[in-house]
Protein backbone atom coordinates (compact mmCIF):
# COMPACT_ATOMS: atom_id res chain seq x y z
CA UNK A 1 0.00 0.00 0.00
CA UNK A 2 2.76 2.15 0.74
CA UNK A 3 4.66 1.69 -2.28
CA UNK A 4 1.77 2.58 -4.88
CA UNK A 5 0.01 5.59 -2.77
CA UNK A 6 3.58 7.48 -1.59
CA UNK A 7 4.75 10.08 -3.06
CA UNK A 8 6.95 12.95 -2.75
CA UNK A 9 5.12 16.29 -1.79
CA UNK A 10 6.99 17.81 -4.66
CA UNK A 11 6.53 15.07 -7.05
CA UNK A 12 3.65 14.91 -9.51
CA UNK A 13 0.84 12.93 -8.46
CA UNK A 14 -1.59 11.66 -11.07
CA UNK A 15 -5.43 12.54 -10.40
CA UNK A 16 -6.82 9.15 -9.24
CA UNK A 17 -3.80 8.62 -6.81
CA UNK A 18 -4.50 11.88 -5.10
CA UNK A 19 -7.54 11.05 -5.18
CA UNK A 20 -7.13 7.69 -2.92
CA UNK A 21 -4.97 10.00 -1.03
CA UNK A 22 -7.43 12.70 -0.17
CA UNK A 23 -9.51 10.22 0.64
CA UNK A 24 -7.08 8.39 2.95
CA UNK A 25 -6.47 11.25 5.26
CA UNK A 26 -10.08 12.13 5.32
CA UNK A 27 -10.98 8.49 6.25
CA UNK A 28 -8.05 8.46 9.09
CA UNK A 29 -8.31 11.97 10.37
CA UNK A 30 -12.10 10.86 10.69
CA UNK A 31 -11.09 7.89 12.43
CA UNK A 32 -9.00 9.96 14.85
CA UNK A 33 -11.73 12.03 15.56
CA UNK A 34 -14.30 9.46 16.69
CA UNK A 35 -11.74 7.32 18.49
CA UNK A 36 -9.33 9.99 20.16
CA UNK A 37 -11.02 13.48 20.08
CA UNK A 38 -9.23 16.30 22.02
CA UNK A 39 -11.38 19.81 22.36
CA UNK A 40 -9.28 22.54 21.88
CA UNK A 41 -7.01 20.45 19.19
CA UNK A 42 -7.38 19.79 15.71
CA UNK A 43 -5.86 16.90 13.50
CA UNK A 44 -4.45 18.88 10.52
CA UNK A 45 -3.28 16.74 8.53
CA UNK A 46 -1.93 12.87 7.55
CA UNK A 47 0.32 11.84 5.09
CA UNK A 48 1.90 8.59 4.18
CA UNK A 49 5.66 8.62 4.70
CA UNK A 50 8.78 6.55 4.06
CA UNK A 51 9.10 3.37 5.87
CA UNK A 52 5.69 2.45 6.67
CA UNK A 53 4.67 5.54 8.75
CA UNK A 54 1.92 8.16 8.74
CA UNK A 55 2.51 11.43 10.13
CA UNK A 56 -0.63 13.19 11.74
CA UNK A 57 -0.35 17.07 12.29
CA UNK A 58 -2.17 18.21 15.12
CA UNK A 59 -2.59 21.99 16.11
CA UNK A 60 -4.48 23.83 18.62
CA UNK A 61 -8.07 25.00 17.56
CA UNK A 62 -7.91 28.52 17.12
CA UNK A 63 -8.96 30.92 20.45
CA UNK A 64 -8.09 27.83 22.77
CA UNK A 65 -5.77 28.33 25.58
CA UNK A 66 -3.05 25.87 26.78
CA UNK A 67 -3.49 24.24 30.22
CA UNK A 68 -0.49 25.14 32.50
CA UNK A 69 1.17 21.78 33.77
CA UNK A 70 1.92 23.16 36.95
CA UNK A 71 -1.68 24.16 38.39
CA UNK A 72 -3.60 22.65 35.69
CA UNK A 73 -5.36 26.37 35.27
CA UNK A 74 -5.76 27.86 31.11
CA UNK A 75 -3.46 30.37 30.47
CA UNK A 76 -2.56 32.79 27.88
CA UNK A 77 0.22 31.21 25.33
CA UNK A 78 3.62 32.58 25.90
CA UNK A 79 5.64 31.01 22.72
CA UNK A 80 5.83 27.94 20.64
CA UNK A 81 8.57 25.01 21.80
CA UNK A 82 10.36 22.98 18.53
CA UNK A 83 8.08 19.93 17.22
CA UNK A 84 7.68 16.75 19.25
CA UNK A 85 6.39 13.35 17.88
CA UNK A 86 4.28 11.12 19.89
CA UNK A 87 4.09 7.52 18.69
CA UNK A 88 0.17 6.30 18.35
CA UNK A 89 -1.28 3.34 18.16
CA UNK A 90 -0.16 1.29 14.87
CA UNK A 91 -2.56 1.10 12.06
CA UNK A 92 -2.86 -1.10 9.46
CA UNK A 93 1.49 -2.21 10.01
CA UNK A 94 2.02 1.76 9.64
CA UNK A 95 3.36 3.06 12.61
CA UNK A 96 1.54 6.65 13.26
CA UNK A 97 2.79 9.50 14.59
CA UNK A 98 1.55 12.61 15.74
CA UNK A 99 3.29 16.28 15.12
CA UNK A 100 2.63 18.82 17.49
CA UNK A 101 4.59 22.20 18.60
CA UNK A 102 3.83 22.48 22.09
CA UNK A 103 3.29 26.05 23.71
CA UNK A 104 4.44 27.24 26.89
CA UNK A 105 2.24 29.37 29.06
CA UNK A 106 2.32 32.12 30.95
CA UNK A 107 1.03 31.08 34.00
CA UNK A 108 -0.25 33.63 36.67
CA UNK A 109 1.09 30.91 39.82
CA UNK A 110 3.31 28.81 38.55
CA UNK A 111 5.17 31.53 36.08
CA UNK A 112 6.01 29.94 32.41
CA UNK A 113 5.36 26.49 32.19
CA UNK A 114 5.27 24.09 29.39
CA UNK A 115 1.66 23.24 28.54
CA UNK A 116 -0.07 19.86 29.79
CA UNK A 117 -1.18 17.70 26.66
CA UNK A 118 -4.44 15.40 27.27
CA UNK A 119 -2.91 13.00 25.12
CA UNK A 120 0.95 12.52 26.78
CA UNK A 121 2.41 13.13 29.42
CA UNK A 122 5.64 14.47 30.57
CA UNK A 123 8.71 13.49 28.19
CA UNK A 124 6.89 10.70 27.50
CA UNK A 125 7.46 9.85 23.82
CA UNK A 126 4.20 7.77 24.05
CA UNK A 127 0.66 8.53 23.76
CA UNK A 128 -1.26 7.94 27.16
CA UNK A 129 -3.42 5.49 24.64
CA UNK A 130 -0.48 4.54 22.97
CA UNK A 131 0.64 3.00 26.38
CA UNK A 132 -2.41 1.62 27.79
CA UNK A 133 -2.67 -0.91 24.58
CA UNK A 134 1.11 -1.62 24.74
CA UNK A 135 0.61 -2.49 28.69
CA UNK A 136 -2.39 -4.34 27.41
CA UNK A 137 -0.58 -6.83 25.35
CA UNK A 138 2.40 -6.65 27.43
CA UNK A 139 0.18 -9.32 29.64
CA UNK A 140 -0.24 -11.42 26.53
CA UNK A 141 3.00 -11.55 25.08
CA UNK A 142 6.74 -11.46 26.40
CA UNK A 143 7.85 -7.58 26.37
CA UNK A 144 10.27 -8.19 23.02
CA UNK A 145 7.74 -9.68 21.59
CA UNK A 146 5.49 -6.62 21.90
CA UNK A 147 7.91 -4.43 21.02
CA UNK A 148 8.79 -6.14 17.49
CA UNK A 149 4.41 -7.13 16.78
CA UNK A 150 4.11 -3.27 17.49
CA UNK A 151 7.67 -1.70 16.23
CA UNK A 152 8.54 0.26 19.46
CA UNK A 153 11.35 -1.10 21.27
CA UNK A 154 11.92 -2.73 24.42
CA UNK A 155 12.08 -0.09 26.55
CA UNK A 156 9.06 1.60 25.43
CA UNK A 157 6.94 -1.51 26.51
CA UNK A 158 8.93 -1.17 30.08
CA UNK A 159 7.80 2.82 29.67
CA UNK A 160 4.63 1.64 28.99
CA UNK A 161 3.92 -1.06 31.84
CA UNK A 162 5.07 1.49 34.25
CA UNK A 163 2.71 3.92 33.51
CA UNK A 164 -0.17 1.59 33.75
CA UNK A 165 1.36 -0.03 37.08
CA UNK A 166 1.22 3.95 38.28
CA UNK A 167 -2.00 4.71 37.28
CA UNK A 168 -3.35 1.64 39.14
CA UNK A 169 -1.71 2.09 42.50
CA UNK A 170 -2.70 5.70 42.27
CA UNK A 171 -6.33 4.30 41.99
CA UNK A 172 -6.15 1.55 43.81
CA UNK A 173 -8.89 1.02 46.16
CA UNK A 174 -7.82 -1.86 49.08
CA UNK A 175 -11.34 -2.16 50.56
CA UNK A 176 -12.34 -4.59 52.91
CA UNK A 177 -9.92 -8.09 52.86
CA UNK A 178 -11.85 -11.20 53.98
CA UNK A 179 -9.40 -13.50 52.61
CA UNK A 180 -5.76 -13.34 51.24
CA UNK A 181 -2.86 -16.03 49.95
CA UNK A 182 0.51 -15.78 50.50
CA UNK A 183 3.42 -17.25 48.31
CA UNK A 184 7.21 -17.35 47.59
CA UNK A 185 8.35 -17.60 44.12
CA UNK A 186 11.80 -17.90 42.65
CA UNK A 187 12.70 -15.30 40.18
CA UNK A 188 16.94 -16.28 40.09
CA UNK A 189 19.10 -18.92 40.78
CA UNK A 190 19.65 -19.44 44.23
CA UNK A 191 17.70 -18.32 46.94
CA UNK A 192 16.20 -15.73 45.41
CA UNK A 193 12.51 -15.23 46.05
CA UNK A 194 9.91 -12.60 45.73
CA UNK A 195 6.81 -13.03 48.11
CA UNK A 196 3.31 -12.04 46.59
CA UNK A 197 0.54 -11.77 48.64
CA UNK A 198 -3.03 -12.26 46.50
CA UNK A 199 -7.01 -11.43 47.85
CA UNK A 200 -8.36 -14.67 47.05
CA UNK A 201 -12.51 -14.26 47.54
CA UNK A 202 -15.34 -15.93 45.41
CA UNK A 203 -15.89 -12.42 43.56
CA UNK A 204 -12.24 -10.36 43.99
CA UNK A 205 -9.07 -12.33 42.98
CA UNK A 206 -6.00 -9.99 42.32
CA UNK A 207 -2.34 -9.32 43.28
CA UNK A 208 -2.09 -7.25 45.98
CA UNK A 209 1.59 -6.88 46.86
CA UNK A 210 5.21 -8.29 45.58
CA UNK A 211 7.72 -7.84 48.33
CA UNK A 212 11.22 -8.83 47.62
CA UNK A 213 12.45 -11.90 49.63
CA UNK A 214 10.59 -13.92 51.73
CA UNK A 215 11.55 -12.43 55.21
CA UNK A 216 9.77 -11.04 58.06
CA UNK A 217 10.76 -7.82 57.54
CA UNK A 218 9.68 -8.54 53.85
CA UNK A 219 6.04 -9.56 54.44
CA UNK A 220 5.58 -7.71 57.29
CA UNK A 221 5.65 -4.18 54.62
CA UNK A 222 2.83 -5.31 53.45
CA UNK A 223 0.85 -5.14 56.44
CA UNK A 224 2.39 -1.82 57.12
CA UNK A 225 0.81 -0.42 53.60
CA UNK A 226 -2.88 -2.05 54.66
CA UNK A 227 -2.88 -1.05 58.13
CA UNK A 228 -3.97 -2.30 61.31
CA UNK A 229 -7.58 -2.07 60.71
CA UNK A 230 -7.30 -3.94 57.40
CA UNK A 231 -5.09 -6.33 58.61
CA UNK A 232 -7.47 -7.04 61.87
CA UNK A 233 -10.19 -7.97 59.39
CA UNK A 234 -8.84 -10.31 57.32
CA UNK A 235 -10.70 -13.64 58.34
CA UNK A 236 -8.99 -16.29 55.95
CA UNK A 237 -5.23 -16.53 55.36
CA UNK A 238 -3.85 -19.15 53.16
CA UNK A 239 0.04 -20.19 53.81
CA UNK A 240 2.12 -23.07 53.38
CA UNK A 241 4.29 -23.20 56.70
CA UNK A 242 7.12 -20.90 55.38
CA UNK A 243 8.11 -19.98 59.38
CA UNK A 244 8.48 -16.37 58.82
CA UNK A 245 5.16 -15.71 57.15
CA UNK A 246 3.49 -17.97 60.06
CA UNK A 247 5.36 -15.95 62.28
CA UNK A 248 3.80 -12.84 60.97
CA UNK A 249 0.34 -13.94 60.05
CA UNK A 250 0.22 -14.61 63.72
CA UNK A 251 1.06 -11.41 64.61
CA UNK A 252 -0.67 -9.30 62.26
CA UNK A 253 -3.61 -11.74 61.41
CA UNK A 254 -4.63 -11.69 64.84
CA UNK A 255 -8.81 -12.72 63.91
CA UNK A 256 -7.93 -14.78 60.61
CA UNK A 257 -7.86 -18.67 60.45
CA UNK A 258 -4.84 -19.54 58.89
CA UNK A 259 -5.41 -22.41 55.99
CA UNK A 260 -2.16 -24.07 55.61
CA UNK A 261 -1.16 -25.95 52.11
CA UNK A 262 -2.01 -29.80 52.73
CA UNK A 263 1.19 -30.74 50.57
CA UNK A 264 3.60 -29.60 53.40
CA UNK A 265 1.37 -31.20 55.96
CA UNK A 266 1.17 -34.52 54.81
CA UNK A 267 5.20 -34.36 53.99
CA UNK A 268 5.82 -33.27 57.93
CA UNK A 269 3.34 -35.74 58.41
CA UNK A 270 5.22 -39.09 56.68
CA UNK A 271 8.49 -37.31 57.96
CA UNK A 272 7.24 -38.17 61.40
CA UNK A 273 5.63 -41.98 60.53
CA UNK A 274 9.25 -42.33 59.32
CA UNK A 275 10.94 -41.34 62.49
CA UNK A 276 8.61 -43.67 64.68
CA UNK A 277 8.67 -46.51 62.02
CA UNK A 278 12.95 -46.24 62.27
CA UNK A 279 11.96 -46.24 66.18
CA UNK A 280 10.27 -49.08 66.07
CA UNK A 281 12.23 -51.14 63.82
CA UNK A 282 15.36 -50.51 66.05
CA UNK A 283 13.72 -51.50 69.31
CA UNK A 284 12.70 -54.61 67.90
CA UNK A 285 16.17 -55.65 66.80
CA UNK A 286 17.64 -54.65 70.16
CA UNK A 287 14.90 -57.20 71.17
CA UNK A 288 16.35 -59.88 69.12
CA UNK A 289 14.07 -59.54 66.29
CA UNK A 290 15.07 -59.96 62.90
CA UNK A 291 13.35 -57.77 60.72
CA UNK A 292 11.64 -58.94 57.91
CA UNK A 293 12.90 -58.63 54.35
CA UNK A 294 9.18 -56.50 53.52
CA UNK A 295 10.00 -54.07 56.44
CA UNK A 296 13.19 -53.08 55.35
CA UNK A 297 11.87 -52.13 51.54
CA UNK A 298 10.37 -48.14 51.51
CA UNK A 299 7.14 -49.65 50.67
CA UNK A 300 7.37 -52.60 52.73
CA UNK A 301 4.45 -53.95 55.31
CA UNK A 302 5.22 -50.57 57.53
CA UNK A 303 4.99 -48.41 54.60
CA UNK A 304 1.75 -49.71 53.51
CA UNK A 305 0.18 -48.51 56.91
CA UNK A 306 1.37 -45.02 55.64
CA UNK A 307 -1.76 -42.35 54.85
CA UNK A 308 -2.65 -42.06 51.47
CA UNK A 309 -0.17 -39.44 49.86
CA UNK A 310 -1.57 -36.71 47.59
CA UNK A 311 -3.75 -37.92 44.61
CA UNK A 312 -2.74 -38.81 41.61
CA UNK A 313 -3.14 -35.72 40.51
CA UNK A 314 -0.72 -34.59 43.49
CA UNK A 315 1.18 -32.03 41.70
CA UNK A 316 -1.35 -29.77 41.15
CA UNK A 317 -3.69 -30.61 44.35
CA UNK A 318 -0.63 -30.40 46.78
CA UNK A 319 0.21 -27.21 45.28
CA UNK A 320 0.04 -24.24 48.35
CA UNK A 321 -4.06 -23.08 47.43
CA UNK A 322 -3.00 -19.95 48.74
CA UNK A 323 -1.83 -19.19 45.23
CA UNK A 324 -5.05 -20.84 43.28
CA UNK A 325 -8.34 -20.54 45.81
CA UNK A 326 -9.61 -23.41 44.68
CA UNK A 327 -11.42 -26.04 47.52
CA UNK A 328 -8.58 -28.47 47.92
CA UNK A 329 -9.31 -29.82 51.39
CA UNK A 330 -7.04 -27.68 53.13
CA UNK A 331 -5.95 -28.59 56.71
CA UNK A 332 -6.50 -25.36 58.95
CA UNK A 333 -4.83 -23.88 62.07
CA UNK A 334 -7.03 -21.75 64.41
CA UNK A 335 -5.42 -18.92 65.14
CA UNK A 336 -6.94 -16.22 67.53
CA UNK A 337 -5.57 -13.30 69.61
CA UNK A 338 -6.15 -15.54 72.75
CA UNK A 339 -3.93 -18.13 71.36
CA UNK A 340 -0.40 -17.75 72.25
CA UNK A 341 1.17 -21.15 71.32
CA UNK A 342 3.17 -21.84 68.51
CA UNK A 343 2.41 -20.68 64.68
CA UNK A 344 3.16 -24.32 64.04
CA UNK A 345 0.54 -27.21 63.28
CA UNK A 346 1.08 -30.44 65.26
CA UNK A 347 2.52 -33.19 63.33
CA UNK A 348 0.83 -36.06 62.66
CA UNK A 349 -2.48 -37.25 61.63
CA UNK A 350 -5.26 -34.21 61.63
CA UNK A 351 -8.05 -34.43 64.61
CA UNK A 352 -10.97 -34.67 63.35
CA UNK A 353 -12.45 -33.83 66.83
CA UNK A 354 -11.82 -30.60 66.09
CA UNK A 355 -12.97 -29.70 63.48
CA UNK A 356 -15.07 -26.43 63.17
CA UNK A 357 -18.36 -27.28 62.43
CA UNK A 358 -19.32 -23.80 61.49
CA UNK A 359 -16.22 -22.63 59.85
CA UNK A 360 -16.17 -23.30 55.62
CA UNK A 361 -13.16 -24.37 54.91
CA UNK A 362 -12.02 -26.66 57.70
CA UNK A 363 -12.03 -30.43 57.41
CA UNK A 364 -9.56 -30.99 59.77
CA UNK A 365 -8.39 -28.13 62.14
CA UNK A 366 -5.22 -27.72 64.88
CA UNK A 367 -6.50 -25.19 67.50
ZN1 LIG B 1 0.22 27.12 36.61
Amino acid sequence: MAARTYRPRTGKVDAGVALALGFFRMRLICLLNQCQHFPGFVYQKARLCPHSLIEIDVRPRRGSKPVCSGCHQRGTAYDLLGLRRFEFIPIWGFAVLLLYHMRRVDCRTCGVRVEELPWAIGKHQLTKTYMVFLAHWARKLSWTETASSFRTSWDKVCQAVEYVVAWGLEHRSLGPIRAIGVDEIQYAKGHKYLTLVYQIEQDCTRLLWIGKDRTVKSFEQFFDLIGQPLSEGIEFVCSDMWKPYLRVIHERCTNALNILDRFHIVAKMNDALDDVRAAEARRLAQDGYEPSRSSRKPGGACSSARPTSPAPNASGSATSCATTSRPCGPICSRRTSSNSGSTTPRHGPPNSSTTGATRPCAPASSR
